[in-house]
């Protein structure tokens, strides 16, 4: 039923239902109310004609001015002039044994009547019913699409399955990741030559899942074969699978693919396949039941599914620890693509697929900013090329360049300058000693990285200053000796200031955080601590519902043992800051004149700083 005829009809029951109200109302209102005894005066002294008797009320027609008086009607008033030749009255029944006797005595003529209660029976259990609908459908139609509206919808499986034909992205928008791309080449080769391969009875892996960290390319690579290959790309995101009701994500899976059969050859993709495939079992909150259902369902389609119908699976996940093993088994998706964040070579490749779009001024160097930009993914330099273009756009500048990219880079390390937020000048002091601290130590410790930037001028949400790094190549590993030199240049800043100043300020307070950090990760996972030995001595987190649940999260070693973490790190810590404080009270004279230069200049780069320190230090001698 549509919701117009649902309507009128809503107002024609209600119409119907004033009326009688109306009319039962007129009908009384005629009527004269009389007491008992009244009526018992007008019965005993024959004014009475006539009486109908039902079960709770006389009426009839009698004599009233015999009473000699003004009568009150049904509503209460009192009885109007024309309204007294009005002769019929009602009366409440009282229980009276003599009623017929005296009735029978004073020759009025009786009668009873059965009252139609149908109707009032009828009323009084459809009312409360009506109103409760009427609630109801109110309450459905504010929510809306919400929940309840959604469950009409169960069977439609109105599934978020999106289909993209002519993809135009190919393996040329893809840089920096050669190893993958070489490793989906032939999935490629497969889609467009399906019939060489079935000749042949070779298997084509049927499930294809890339694993890589968030903005590595993961999901534009899975476009990328699709687009290479010029076959359908029906993707869909493995949270959009699980629903509020169990069962809708499996008939999705199924949808899914009848889909992918009728369009072959395609990719099925699934996006954060993880959110759908997490090992079953784990302590979960409500939705496992659907999740599981899910994920039996996804298990059992594509078991069911030959990749010689010329459909492939492809998946994505940053978090393939916790996926469910059966997901991983042959057959399944067990083809595995590590997607790694781009090296130095790479991060220019990319920076250049993106600024190809772009007017570059012959200053810039994309090899520099790649250089500047370790440990960052393919997003993060998409977004840089981005930023660098919006500055110049702003600027007005006929092409990007170089210092465009280096505040975009500022903007993505360290977030938005703040050159607005005032700083007393006392605290601008403190910043630049700070500031000072941190570059002075990074210079003079061997292993670490060399300083590019000092500022302070304020950034982002925290940051009053900074000091920027630049490490001169890609890392795997780290040798005991460079961590400790992290420590001393992470600590450097609150030494400076309480030399400076006589006491620290809450700036280090992150600083602190990191280098606690990186001590407890030196003490208990790289077995860096004398005194404890080559042991890792990490809490674990038991991810299974064990009996003895609440000891899920204990500890693989004893109490006494976690007093001697404590010291090794607090031990750790004292030490670097011992070495900061030999280190930059023998160059104090140096730390002072950076300081006061960074005041001046907010800004210091490396030539500047390297100036500074040859000057301090020919003065000294
Ligand atoms: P993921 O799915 O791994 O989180 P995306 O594929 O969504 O990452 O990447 C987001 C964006 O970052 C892409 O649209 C693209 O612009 C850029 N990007 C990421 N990796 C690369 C790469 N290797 N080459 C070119 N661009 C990339
Ligand atoms: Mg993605
Ligand atoms: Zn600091």
């Amino acid at each position: 039923m549509d919701d117009k005829q649902q309507f009128s009809m809503w107002y024609f029951v209600g119409a119907a239902m004033l009326l009688l109200a109306i009319q039962s109302l007129f009908s009384m209102q005629r009527a004269q109310l009389l007491q008992y005894s009244d009526f018992q005066t007008l019965l005993h002294s024959g004014k009475i004609s006539e009486v109908s008797i039902s079960e709770d009320r006389l009426t009839g027609t009698a004599d009233l001015n015999a009473l000699g008086r003004p009568m009150t009607d049904f509503l209460g008033r009192t009885q109007s002039a024309e309204q007294l030749n009005n002769h019929t009255f009602v009366v409440a029944r009282v229980p009276d044994e003599s009623l017929v006797t005296d009735l029978r005595a004073a020759q009025v003529k009786f009668s009873g009547r059965i009252e139609n209660r149908l109707l009032s029976t009828v009323l009084s259990w459809i009312a409360p019913a009506l109103l409760f609908f009427v609630i109801w459908t109110l309450l459905m139609r504010r929510m809306g699409s919400g929940q309840i509206g959604s469950m009409m919808d169960i069977g439609k499986s109105k599934a978020k399955i999106y289909v993209q034909k002519n993809l135009d992205v190919t393996f040329a928008d893809v840089a920096g990741i050669d190893e993958a791309k070489l490793e989906l080449m032939e999935v490629v080769d497969f889609l467009k030559h399906p019939e060489r391969y079935r000749r042949l009875g070779g298997r084509i892996p049927k499930g294809i899942l890339i694993v890589g960290a968030p903005g590595t390319g993961k999901t534009l690579l899975a476009r990328a074969v699709a687009g290479e290959a010029r076959v359908s790309f029906l993707s869909l995101s493995g949270s959009e699978f699980v629903e509020m009701f169990v069962g809708v994500g499996a008939a999705r899976v199924r949808d899914l693919f009848q889909q992918a059969e009728k369009l072959a050859p395609c990719i099925i993709f699934i996006d954060e396949l993880d959110a759908l495939g997490k090992a079953r079992g784990v302590i979960g909150v409500a939705g496992n039941e659907e999740r599981e259902q899910t994920l039996n369902q996804l298990l059992v389609q594509m078991d069911g599914f030959d990749t010689r119908s010329g459909v492939i699976i492809m998946a994505a996940t940053n978090r393939p620890e916790i996926l469910d093993p059966a997901l991983l088994r042959p057959g399944r998706f067990d083809r595995h693509v590590a997607i790694d964040r781009p090296d130095l070579k790479g991060r220019e490749q990319i920076l250049l697929v993106h600024a190809k779009r772009l007017t570059l001024s012959p200053d810039v160097d994309l090899a520099q900013v790649a250089a500047r930009t370790p440990g960052f993914a393919g997003a993060d330099l998409a977004n840089i090329v981005n930023e660098a273009a919006l500055l110049a756009a702003r600027l007005n500048k006929k092409s990007v360049q170089m210092d465009d990219f280096e505040e975009a880079i500022d903007r993505v390390v360290a977030g938005l300058e703040m050159r607005h937020r005032i700083m007393r000048p006392q605290e601008k002091a403190t910043v630049a000693h700070h500031e000072a601290g941190h570059a002075l130590i990074a210079e003079d410790r061997p292993t670490a990285d060399k300083v590019t930037r000092v500022s302070i001028i304020p950034r982002g949400i925290g940051a009053l200053g900074f000091t920027q790094q630049l490490p001169t190549e890609d890392r795997y590993l780290l040798k005991q000796s460079e961590l400790l030199d992290r420590l001393d240049v992470l600590l450097a800043g609150r030494v400076a200031e309480s030399l400076a100043f006589g006491e620290v300020s809450t700036g280090a307070q992150n600083d602190l955080q990191r280098a606690t950090d990186l001590a407890r990760h030196m003490v208990t996972e790289y077995g860096m601590s004398r005194t404890l030995g080559p042991a890792t001595l990490q809490n674990v987190r038991s991810p299974l519902v064990t009996p003895d649940a609440v000891n899920s999260l204990r500890s693989e070693y004893s109490e006494h043992t976690a007093q001697i973490i404590d010291e090794e790190v607090r031990r750790l810590l004292t030490d670097a800051e011992q070495r900061v404080r030999v280190t930059l009270t023998a160059q104090r004279t140096t730390l002072d004149r950076l300081a006061q230069l960074l005041l001046q200049k907010e800004t210091l780069d490396r030539t500047e700083l390297l100036a500074v320190r040859a000057e301090t230090v020919a003065n000294a001698h």
